[in-house]
């Protein structure tokens, strides 16, 4: 089969590997039917996250198979499989986690101890599990891990719900249903943002401001009922009861910071590879709440499903290319906001 891997900076080239097998009774092989970019993939492309920054402790160096966003057809079980079966189709969660140990079973599952720390699909930082631009992956905790897409809901619309499109639920929906009709800011660069935005007003945000140098970005934006700003600088004092920062820029995360109300609550998405200063003083003076964690994806893939699929908002409207599988390697690293590459009848394990 063959391995879609970054070999250097903007550069991706298909790489033969053995078909992955079965291990154990309890794992899976997939085929990614419909595959995206994480934002972060964008970084990683562009070289913002090797090693040559000291405060970086793991490598992103290529070689490495890419990907880590994927809806996948099950190709094959083990006998211990349950949930689901050959011809299913999944949603194949972006890191790795067993279900069963004290971790998993408490909901962290970024943090599974049955694996290295940091294992995950798509980069080498905790062993190597291969990329969801494969051909073929291997499941190894097949029913902790897949979630079997309810009917209805597209492939192609739904590629990101391994990663990006449950992570924007987890950053705005559960701090929405404690503070109902907040005022919502999200500070953004790419998908994750879009997607908190078109949350953010279907679950009654009384306003939401949409920052995003990218006038296309701000379009959709403002499609999903919010309001649309270039820049924060300076930042809205005490504006907002719920901030989000999807940048991966500090500095953008300190304006975000600096416009949050008595109390209010900013999440990140993380991904800051170069070092920067937060306004410490500034936030301890509003009393502000900041979460910048790994998400526990498969925790809350299930309910940012369940969403998707209430028709209250439109992930597919946030798809910037539908691409053929075999389009990889040139259209990847041009392709940006969120292409998905879809496999052909007659791929690898379809049908
Ligand atoms: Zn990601
Ligand atoms: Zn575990």
């Amino acid at each position: 089969m063959r391995e879609l891997t970054y070999v250097a900076r903007d550069t991706v080239e298909w790489r033969e590997a053995p078909d992955p097998k079965l291990r154990g009774d309890g794992e899976a092989i997939v085929t990614p039917v419909a595959a995206t970019s994480c934002d972060v993939d964008t970084a990683i492309l562009a070289g913002h996250a090797t090693r040559r920054q000291p405060h970086i402790r793991f490598s992103l160096d290529p070689p490495f198979a890419l990907g880590h966003e994927c809806v996948a057809r099950v190709v094959e079980t083990g006998d211990g499989v349950t949930s689901v079966a050959p011809g299913d189709l999944v949603v194949v969660p972006w890191s790795i986690n067993c279900g069963a140990c004290d971790h998993c079973r408490s909901g962290l599952t970024a943090h599974c101890t049955a694996v290295p720390h940091m294992a995950m699909y798509g980069a080498p930082i905790g062993g190597t599990w291969g990329g969801l631009f494969s051909d073929l992956v291997r499941v190894p905790y097949a029913d902790a891990m897949l979630v079997p897409l309810p009917a209805g809901l597209d492939p192609v619309a739904m590629a990101s719900a391994s990663d990006n499109w449950s992570l924007a639920w987890r950053l705005v929906a559960p701090h929405l249903r404690n503070r109902p009709g907040a005022r919502v800011l999200v500070v953004a660069r790419g998908s994750i943002g879009l997607y908190v935005a078109d949350i953010a007003r279907a679950l009654g945000a009384s306003t939401v401001l949409h920052v995003d140098p990218d006038p296309g970005h701000r379009e959709l934006a403002r499609e999903f009922g919010a309001a649309t700003a270039e820049t924060l600088d300076p930042p809205v004092h005490h504006g907002f009861d719920i901030a989000v920062e999807a940048t991966g820029r500090v500095d953008q995360l300190a304006l975000a910071l600096r416009s949050l109300a008595p109390e209010g609550v900013c999440e990140s998405a993380g991904n800051h590879f170069r070092p920067g200063e937060l306004p410490l003083l500034d936030m301890y003076l509003t009393g502000v709440t900041l979460r910048i964690a790994r998400d526990n994806v498969r925790a809350h893939i299930p309910d940012a499903l369940a969403l998707a699929r209430s028709g209250k908002v439109d992930p597919a409207r946030v798809v910037s290319h539908v691409l053929d599988w075999e389009q990889l390697p040139e259209a990847l690293p041009e392709k940006h906001l969120k292409p998905v590459f879809v496999r052909g009848e007659g791929g690898a394990g379809e049908g």
